[in-house]
């Protein structure tokens, strides 16, 4: 009989997202070295070349689902190991060496295309007593709800990561200083005007943060993404030192950003 229809059948299978991991077993009832070839090499999995048996049949489509659930169980936990990978368990957000190694190129794309854009590093502001006078366990709701203020007030297209501790790296492509200032002031105030609300509804943890910023891209000096971090840590630093809860821009700058 004509092979064909069958050998595109298991293409089709293996082509469909769908149906791409499933076992497939091709019986044939007539041994034919081409097709069988053929069927293997389009991915059929087994192939009973004695024709049709309900026992064998049976005993083949059992090994068969058994290789398929370690198979899926594999892609699931390679899955969920690059996941762990790139992010922070706690926040969801990226995490220090993803980010750096992403905001590296963001970076070089805004040399390209001739932007601007802004690295910054936001701290939260005595963070040790808010885990001194609530608890460590209060401390990272306190975390989790400040991400999440973060996050939902910038665009889809920035970068928010956490470098460690309650310290978290956001870069924005496509912006200029003064865009980059408002945007650190209005997360300033976001965090400052809103405590975040615990479980029961009732207490909330007032909360600040101070950022600390640094600029590259076109008018600007070319700086590596480490030398970019260090100036907005000294920002920050600045920042802190100027009585927290603001934002401070790197002393670097020279007067060209606002050309
Ligand atoms: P500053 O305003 O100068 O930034 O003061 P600070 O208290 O925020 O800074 P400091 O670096 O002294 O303390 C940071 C604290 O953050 C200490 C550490 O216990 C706490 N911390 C770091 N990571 C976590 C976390 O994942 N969960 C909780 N609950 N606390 C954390
Ligand atoms: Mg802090
Ligand atoms: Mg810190």
């Amino acid at each position: 009989r004509n092979p064909e229809p069958g050998l595109r059948l298991i293409a089709e299978t293996r082509a469909r997202a769908a149906t791409r991991n499933a076992g497939v077993l091709v019986i044939m009832d007539k041994q034919d070295r081409r097709t069988l070839v053929d069927a293997m090499d389009m991915g059929a999995h087994d192939v009973m070349v004695h024709g049709f048996d309900v026992d064998e049949t049976v005993s083949r489509i059992s090994t068969l689902v058994k290789q398929k659930k370690f198979a899926d169980n594999l892609r699931a936990d390679l899955k969920s190991g690059l996941q762990a990978a790139v992010t922070d368990e706690l926040t969801g957000l990226f995490n220090r060496r993803y980010a750096t190694m992403h905001a590296k190129k963001l970076v070089e794309q805004a040399h390209r295309k001739g932007r601007q854009i802004a690295v910054m590093l936001a701290d939260l502001d005595h963070f040790k007593s808010v885990n001194d006078q609530y608890g460590h366990a209060v401390g990272d709701i306190v975390l989790v709800g400040a991400t999440r203020r973060i996050r939902e007030n910038l665009r889809g297209v920035d970068l928010v990561a956490r470098m460690g501790g309650e310290e978290f790296l956001i870069v924005l492509p496509e912006t200029s200083v003064e865009r980059a200032e408002d945007t650190a002031a209005r997360l300033c105030t976001l965090l400052r005007d809103t405590p975040i609300a615990l479980e029961d509804q009732v207490s909330k943890v007032p909360i600040t943060m101070s950022i600390g910023i640094a600029m590259a891209g076109r008018g600007l000096p070319d700086m590596s993404v480490d030398e970019l971090l260090d100036q907005a840590d000294k920002a920050l630093y600045e920042a802190k030192a100027r009585g927290r809860d603001q934002v401070c821009i790197s002393g670097l700058l020279p007067d060209l950003v606002n050309t």
